[in-house]
């Protein structure tokens, strides 16, 4: 009979990290991942930059967490920011402070990152099986055994006394993320808050958003308005795709936009793209540049106040004549001109798939879980960490953080049985 005293099933950030830890600390751990090589979705991360974690404190990422970040204060308390930052410097990876307190390797290299990271699993011993998939976890009377496998055609169990589910979510499926840890939970009695994809770009009516694809605005302030009432605002960067909108400030209000489609409320979206101008500020501005250049026609005032992209789509749709001058612009024009600088607003129709999302909100029920080890308070010796979890959070490098950290204290834990 093959027997661990650790199983760790899945090899993204989670999983390495929880395997790691548990080796360093005197566990026998065995890592198995379906895919052929460990961190495929770490690979993709930042942009192939990998935005490792964030330099703010503990308050700031509880801030960023849903649906509540204050579940990880044991966790983070254990392994923090500066811990992985160490970790990884120990291993030969710079790490650089961006925009945001964003931390990133110096080298811009997710690669490098998920290579130290097994360079450091092997170091501590961890056997590691690759193209391994977990099918079911074992489990007599509430406590775990150990794990069904498939490895190239053959199914076998493997025994354990402690399982560390670390299988991520259901977002960017081809990484290997397919959502099996839900159904291992689901199978021993958990509950699984609704999965559903966030970060995600959303999905607009007409085609407005298509005939401006690839323009990206800066400092715009979006507003989220639900059956007609604000709702939530973001300002900062965007971007106009084929399907909708996306970029920064979208895929942190789709985190909400997304609860709200899926109860079918009418969802809006406002982007005011004068923010630092009030209607009056805007019309002084208006009218300091018509009588500047007032003979100028329309196409060149509107390139004073729009990106080029913007000006022929807004001369349509405010019915203008482009020969128009500038002088000849009325009262009533201007202030249709302010009013869609101001709300350039855009029905939102749905989202898009997990296969666009960078993370999935939803997921095993963290009220079933004690949140100082990690353990599930329904099976013994089993225990979540990563995306797993129904914990989320807004772009920043908090994701990966929940990964490492929910790992570290959950394989701290297995690994006390061991030496008990
Ligand atoms: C495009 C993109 C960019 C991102 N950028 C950032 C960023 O810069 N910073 C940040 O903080 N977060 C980022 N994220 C989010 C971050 O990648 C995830 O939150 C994080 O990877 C979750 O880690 P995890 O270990 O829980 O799960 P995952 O990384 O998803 O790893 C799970 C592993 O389990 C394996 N597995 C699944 N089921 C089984 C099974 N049955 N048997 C065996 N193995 C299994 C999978 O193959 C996979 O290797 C990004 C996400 C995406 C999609």
């Amino acid at each position: 009979m093959i027997k661990y005293d650790v199983i760790v099933i899945g090899a993204g950030p989670a999983g390495l990290i929880a395997a790691g830890h548990a080796a360093e600390l005197g566990a026998k751990v065995l890592l198995l991942e379906k895919m052929e090589r460990v961190g495929r979705k770490l690979l993709i991360t930042g942009k192939g930059r990998c935005n490792i974690t964030n330099n703010g404190s503990m308050s700031e990422f509880f801030k960023q967490i849903y649906p509540n970040g204050r579940f990880l204060k044991h966790a983070f308390g254990e392994f923090f920011s500066t811990d992985i930052i160490e970790l990884l410097n120990k291993q030969g990876v710079e790490t650089v402070v961006e925009r945001g307190e964003r931390v990133f390797p110096v080298s811009n290299s997710a690669a490098v990152v998920v290579q130290a990271l097994l360079a450091w699993v092997s170091k501590n011993k961890v056997d590691i099986h690759y193209g391994c998939k977990v099918d079911k976890l074992l489990a007599n009377n509430q406590i775990i055994k150990g794990v069904v496998v498939t490895a190239q055609g053959v199914t076998k169990e493997i025994f354990a006394d402690s399982v560390i589910v670390c299988t991520g979510g259901s977002s960017y499926p081809v990484t290997g993320c397919t959502g099996d840890g839900y159904r291992f939970a689901k199978a021993l009695g958990h509950t699984i808050e609704t999965v559903r994809p966030a970060l995600v770009p959303l999905e607009t009516a007409g085609n407005t958003a298509e005939q401006l694809q690839g323009l990206s605005l800066k400092n715009v302030n979006a507003v989220v308005w639900i059956n007609g009432k604000k709702y939530k605002e973001e300002f900062g960067e965007m971007l106009f795709t084929h399907f909708g909108l996306t970029g920064p400030i979208i895929l942190t209000l789709s985190r909400f936009v997304v609860d709200e489609i899926i109860k079918h409320n009418k969802v809006e979206i406002s982007i005011d793209l004068k923010p630092a101008l009030d209607d009056l500020k805007l019309d002084a501005r208006l009218l300091r540049d018509l009588a500047e250049h007032g003979k100028k026609q329309m196409e060149n005032l509107f390139k004073l106040w729009l990106p080029g992209k913007m000006v022929s789509f807004f001369i349509n749709k405010l019915g203008l004549d482009a020969a128009k001058e500038g002088h000849q612009l009325n009262a009533n024009e201007r202030k249709r001109i302010r009013l869609l600088m101001k709300d350039f607003r855009f029905e939102v129709t749905g989202n898009r798939s997990f296969k666009e999302a960078i993370i999935t909100a939803g997921g095993v029920s963290i009220s079933e879980i004690d949140s100082k080890t990690m353990e599930s308070k329904l099976v013994k010796g089993l225990f979540f960490a990563g995306e797993v979890l129904d914990l989320d959070a807004n772009t920043g490098g908090f994701n990966l953080q929940i990964a490492y950290s929910t790992a570290w204290l959950a394989a701290k834990n297995c690994a006390k049985k061991v030496v008990v």
